[in-house]
């Protein structure tokens, strides 16, 4: 059995698969693909509106946000966030906790004054960085922060407190609908989906209506938050077959118990793996314990030459998508929802079978 560890564009559910499959030719006896609809007609609106409101549903999203389906990936919203929300002479807050925050921050800096309330760059990475309210601005446009390091392996298992009335902002490409949480405590978060909502095209952005009020009239249209909740993404053609995907991938999430039911498998397949890295040294995890990601998990061996062996080896084994991140090395193993318990097992089992034949 082969299992697919890539980091992104990452493992779709296999039920979804399948049912892209067998619709692909014929969408539900349109008699055409849903490739090939029109992102005006009855049958797209039903797809579209459908993933709204089960992403509503999922993420108990209340009516006062927007849920939009954008271009650009979560790269384009490192300079919409700031282009829309920091307002002449603003400035943001912004928790550095790895690489794709300091790409947000280096956009932001283009926008306004970027304060970088807390960083874990000392530490390379290896945790969240710590701060608390006290540490931030009240007077920030927002508090920024990305809420699962995918290449460090790090997540916040509670999220930081903004002074009141500063909104708290997270990049949420490898973690979202992987857990609960309390959607009130944010203003805005966006996620490109081929991490854990579907395939790369569309990018996920939930947005408190009212924070959009500041974006300055002189945006380019299509780069104005506002456009997009006015016509509901569909101010000019959306990325219409991965929006069609996400919808049957909320579906399937919805089919497998829900977030908490989700949230319970990540943490049990999450404490596998961890369990059998700490079993001793010859597998180091990457993180510090209190942030170690439950979707990324980064791990070390005593030499490169070793990790290079134990992912060609895993390869081999069915276990694919392995290798570390280019900037950091090591071993990776990116295990978002649609990773079966089998396939945390197999892997499992893969580890102690090389430690036995190599430590
Ligand atoms: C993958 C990833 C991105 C980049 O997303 P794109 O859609 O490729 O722009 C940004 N932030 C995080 C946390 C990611 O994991």
């Amino acid at each position: 059995m082969t299992f697919n560890f890539n980091p992104g564009p990452a493992a779709l559910p296999k039920e979804v698969l399948e049912k892209v499959q067998a619709e692909f030719l014929d969408f539900r006896g349109v008699g055409y693909s849903i490739a090939e609809a029109s992102h005006r007609s009855p049958e797209f609106k039903e797809v579209i509106d459908g993933a709204e409101a089960l992403l509503r549903e999922l993420l108990d999203i209340p009516a006062e946000y927007a849920v939009l389906f954008l271009q650009g990936g979560a790269s384009s919203q490192f300079f919409m966030v700031p282009m829309n929300l920091l307002g002449t002479g603003g400035s943001a807050d912004y928790a550095d906790s790895g690489s794709w925050s300091v790409k947000a921050i280096k956009e932001a800096q283009r926008f306004g004054k970027v304060n970088v309330v807390a960083s874990s760059k000392a530490e390379n990475y290896t945790c969240i960085p710590e701060f608390d309210t006290a540490d931030c601005d009240p007077n920030a446009a927002y508090l920024h922060i990305t809420s699962n390091n995918t290449i460090a392996g790090t997540q916040y298992a509670l999220f930081p407190r903004p002074p009141a009335g500063v909104p708290l902002i997270t990049d949420a490409s490898s973690d979202i609908l992987s857990r609960r949480i309390e959607l009130r405590d944010f203003g805005l978060i966006y996620a490109g989906a081929q991490k854990n909502l579907g395939p790369s095209g569309v990018t996920l952005v939930i947005i408190r209506k009212d924070l959009a009020e500041r974006s300055p009239e002189k945006l380019p249209t299509m780069l104005n938050y506002n456009t997009h909740i006015e016509k509901e993404s569909t101010f000019n053609t959306p990325p219409t077959f991965a929006i069609y995907m996400v919808n049957l991938v909320a579906e399937w999430v919805k089919a497998q118990g829900g977030l908490a039911a989700i949230e319970k498998l990540n943490n049990e397949k999450a404490a596998m793996l961890y369990a059998e890295i700490d079993a001793d040294d010859f597998y180091r995890g990457s993180a510090k314990m209190p942030s170690r990601s439950k979707m990324n998990v980064c791990f070390n061996l005593a030499t490169e030459e070793l990790e290079q062996a134990f992912i060609a080896e895993a390869k081999k084994s069915g276990l694919i998508g392995l290798k570390g991140h280019r900037s950091v090395g090591g071993v990776r193993a990116s295990i978002y929802n649609a990773m079966p318990l089998a396939g945390v097992r197999q892997l499992t089992d893969f580890m102690r079978e090389f430690r036995r034949t190599r430590g």
